[in-house]
């Protein structure tokens, strides 16, 4: 394209260069008024014509050297697609996979070559849809589940593309992949945890509306018998409020996970505040709570009053489901690194089962403070260990002492816990009882540096274990 203006260019200004030649050696035939005119005329115009082309086709190749070869659109959508982090695929005829992202790749775990589409995706309404996108159609949306080898949720969008290619087979399809697993397990956890809220409230309200129509009825004038459904009566409110309590507690921490504590808690004073709160529960049942007087003070970064409700838990626990006049005993550790923090040094019994229900990443210089809350009660089997932070679960058949649980406690500490960018730990064994250990991390320790002797420099502040 940039050669031929040029060339007509060239060609012209020699015309009009030869006619000023030729009208310079007609000089003798002409007139010389008439000559002069003529071949200054031809001559201005052939000297115009020069400087015209020259400024206007001179930039051209300038311009096209200086700008930098730029990406087709092919190109920029092919490198787009390569950093898209959703699966996106095109089929080309008979099902083959003509291009997949890397994304795509991973997803179907496709070798090098794509292959047949319904060889790696074994969906029928999918590869419908891709048919007659193929043969340009309307796309589709389709939606399917597998359950193996894991389970997944994906929502396929499928639409006709047609490409620029002679032929009769110009259409392809594209196909993306919306992976919507997790969105569809958080769902299905906010349906379950409705239900359980729902069915653990109705079971008491249920129990209740029963005992007041026998009150008005058959159990009217029988005293001895109202004394006693009013007693259950207030059993059963008192699980009520405890539910609701609960419930409340959860969602409030749920609330403000994300949000690190920016105070710092002591857990001795917590932990004497606790013990002495729940002494009366505990001798009710004629059961010891032996908390050492002697324990180091431990300080923590933390909320005061979660870090109560972490300690509180786990001693109404163990006070719960430990026989009448067992021993419950409550220590406290400073200072500890992660290994020491997550396991208590003595061992329950040789083959006790041990378990991280949460734990912060591994920080090798982080220090932490540990509380640890050890029963004597029946323990607990190792398979249900895992699921022992889990909304509502409860270990069957087990005895509870007179208040029966929510199943929400241990729910609660995992959650603040990991708030806390603390860790939560169990050890138990059938017949020798159950460890809770909860450990909490300590405040950046501010040292001060002294200055060399004789220095008046002023001290300098570091922060030690956290830098
Ligand atoms: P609950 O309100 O039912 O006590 P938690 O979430 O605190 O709810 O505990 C969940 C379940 O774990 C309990 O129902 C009980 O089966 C078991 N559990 C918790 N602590 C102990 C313990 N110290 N000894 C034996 N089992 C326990």
């Amino acid at each position: 394209m940039p050669d031929r203006p040029r060339r007509r260019d060239i060609v012209i200004t020699a015309v009009l260069g030869l006619l000023v030649l030729f009208v310079l050696m007609a000089g003798g035939v002409l007139e010389p008024a008439a000559w002069l005119a003529a071949s200054s005329a031809f001559a201005a115009l052939a000297f115009i014509y020069f400087l015209t082309a020259v400024t206007r086709t001179s930039p051209r190749p300038a311009a096209q050297i200086a700008r930098p070869a730029r990406p087709s659109d092919a190109e920029s959508a092919e490198a787009i697609l390569e950093k898209i982090a959703v699966p996106v695929l095109l089929i080309g005829p008979g099902g083959r996979i003509e291009r997949a992202n890397p994304a795509a790749r991973a997803f179907l775990a496709l070798g090098a070559e794509g292959g047949l589409l319904s060889t790696s995706l074994r969906q029928p309404r999918v590869l419908e849809a891709v048919s007659a996108a193929l043969r340009g159609e309307r796309g589709a949306v389709v939606e399917y589940a597998s359950l193996a080898p894991i389970e997944s949720h994906v929502r396929a969008f499928v639409e006709p593309i047609r490409m620029p290619v002679a032929g009769p087979m110009p259409w392809r399809a594209m196909l993306v992949l919306a992976d919507e697993t997790s969105s569809k397990r958080a769902e299905r956890m906010r349906a379950d945890f409705l239900a359980n809220a729902s069915h653990e409230l109705r079971t008491p309200l249920a129990s209740l509306s029963g005992f007041i129509d026998t009150l008005r009825g058959p159990a009217r004038d029988d005293e001895e018998a109202r004394d006693r459904f009013l007693f259950i009566m207030r059993e059963q409110t008192d699980r009520m409020r405890r539910l609701i309590d609960d419930l409340l507690s959860l969602s409030r921490v749920e609330m403000n996970e994300h949000v690190l504590p920016s105070g710092t808690a002591d857990m001795r004073t917590i932990l004497f505040d606790v013990a002495d709160s729940l002494r009366p529960m505990a001798e009710a049942r004629s059961i010891t709570l032996d908390v050492p007087d002697d324990l180091p003070p431990v300080e923590v970064t933390g909320d005061r009053d979660q870090v109560y409700e972490v300690i509180e838990n786990l001693v109404e626990n163990a006070i719960k489901y430990s026989p009448e006049g067992a021993v419950v005993r409550v220590t406290a550790e400073d200072d500890c690194g992660r290994d020491r923090a997550e396991h208590a040094p003595d061992r329950i019994a040789a083959d006790s089962a041990r378990l991280l229900l949460a734990g912060p990443p591994f920080d090798a210089r982080q220090r932490y403070g540990v509380v640890r809350v050890r029963d004597c009660g029946a323990g607990i089997d190792r398979r249900y260990l895992p699921r022992l932070a889990e909304r509502f679960f409860r270990v069957d058949g087990q005895k509870s002492g007179p208040a029966s649980g929510t199943g929400l406690g241990l729910a609660i500490v995992k959650h603040i816990v990991t708030r806390h960018r603390g860790g939560f730990a169990v050890e138990s064994a059938p017949g020798a009882g159950s460890a809770f250990s909860v450990f909490l991390p300590k405040p950046a320790v501010s040292q001060t540096v002294k200055p060399a002797s004789g220095s008046v420099a002023s001290d300098t502040e570091v922060l030690a274990g956290q830098e």
